[in-house]
């Protein structure tokens, strides 16, 4: 099997030579030494460029290296092949890792001690059970899925809203817009881990934040344009909103100009909050190239009419 690798974020050597750890005879190529375009039977990328794989005429597959297709999707050279998205364990656990110092940053009251030490104000705030705080997570998919575990296993109180009911141990569940005002009204720390599709763009908007307890804290770590900036930082100045962490932006890297850098209710980190690592990524990749060969179905594969 031949596949075409291709991102600006991640190391071809690594994931190449991970890929071929596992299949000895893979014939692993790099953009733009392509080769005969013939030859090449699927493609492992990142934000190719617009055309790029609808130049491959006997391409079987498309690997996603990221968990969201939004972008890929929004390409309408996009060929009509089967696109699987990344499901990785490093991915999983290093979200897990952010959503929790983030959890515990906010359960420990850093982000008002922040706010006091521009003051130079000393009030203590004392520190109240993990069960007291009700950690409510969008989406309940394997990043989801696995946030709430990982919450849970620390006492955090958990509910998660998603399309479909799910049932996942310890966790308070509801789905679709009827439920999420119900949802919504005990949360004091939102988490957004939805897929950008054409129902959940904008959803983080005044109206949602209005259905929150006031003071909420916003953990924002799916893709910028779930969130309305103009609705948030409406909501922090009124106080509706006590704080914002924020992964992602509409438009990334955020513009130096943006209001975002500098308000002092918002934390940003540049897109950093997971990333598969070769070690483990190339396992399902490697998974889905076997099945390819043998005319197996693909795992991952994304639902286009759905959008994830
Ligand atoms: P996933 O497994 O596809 O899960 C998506 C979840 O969202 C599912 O529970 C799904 O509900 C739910 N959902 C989708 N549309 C919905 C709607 N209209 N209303 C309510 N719930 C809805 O995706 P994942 O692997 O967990 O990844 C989630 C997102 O995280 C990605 O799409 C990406 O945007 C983001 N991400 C960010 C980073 C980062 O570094 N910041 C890294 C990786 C991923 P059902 O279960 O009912 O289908």
């Amino acid at each position: 099997v031949a596949l075409l690798f291709y991102s600006e974020d991640d190391d071809p050597a690594a994931w190449g030579e991970a890929l071929r750890r596992r299949l000895p005879d893979l014939d692993f190529r790099v953009w733009p030494e392509a080769g005969d375009p013939e030859d090449i039977d699927a493609a492992l990328v990142w934000l190719p460029p617009s055309g790029m794989l609808a130049g491959l005429p006997r391409l079987k597959a498309v690997f996603s290296l990221a968990a969201g297709v939004d972008a890929m999707l929004r390409d309408p050279t996009l060929p009509d092949l089967p696109l699987c998205r990344m499901v990785d364990r490093s991915l999983t656990t290093t979200m897990g890792e952010y959503v929790l110092a983030c959890v515990l940053w906010y359960h420990r009251s850093f982000d008002r001690y922040e706010a006091q030490q521009r003051e130079a104000r000393w009030q203590l705030h004392l520190p109240s059970p993990p069960e007291a705080t009700v950690v409510g997570i969008m989406g309940m998919g394997e990043l989801g899925a696995h946030v709430a575990g990982v919450l849970r296993e620390q006492g955090f109180g958990v509910r998660g809203w998603s399309r479909t009911l799910k049932r996942v141990e310890g966790v308070t569940s509801f789905a679709g817009p009827e439920q999420l005002a119900e949802f919504l009204q005990p949360v004091g720390i939102l988490v957004c881990l939805l897929p950008l599709t054409a129902e959940t763009e904008n959803m983080l908007d005044a109206r949602l934040f209005g259905l929150l307890p006031r003071g909420a804290r916003l953990i924002q770590v799916a893709r910028g344009r779930h969130l309305v900036d103009e609705d948030l930082i409406a909501a922090l100045n009124s106080g509706q909103l006590g704080h914002a962490t924020l992964d992602v932006m509409r438009q990334e890297p955020l513009p130096e100009r943006h209001p975002f850098w500098r308000h002092p209710q918002i934390r940003l980190t540049p897109h950093s909050a997971s990333y598969s690592q070769p070690e483990s990524g190339a396992e399902p990749v490697a998974e889905n190239l076997r099945r390819l060969r043998e005319g197996r179905p693909l795992l991952h594969v994304v639902d286009r009419r759905r959008g994830y």
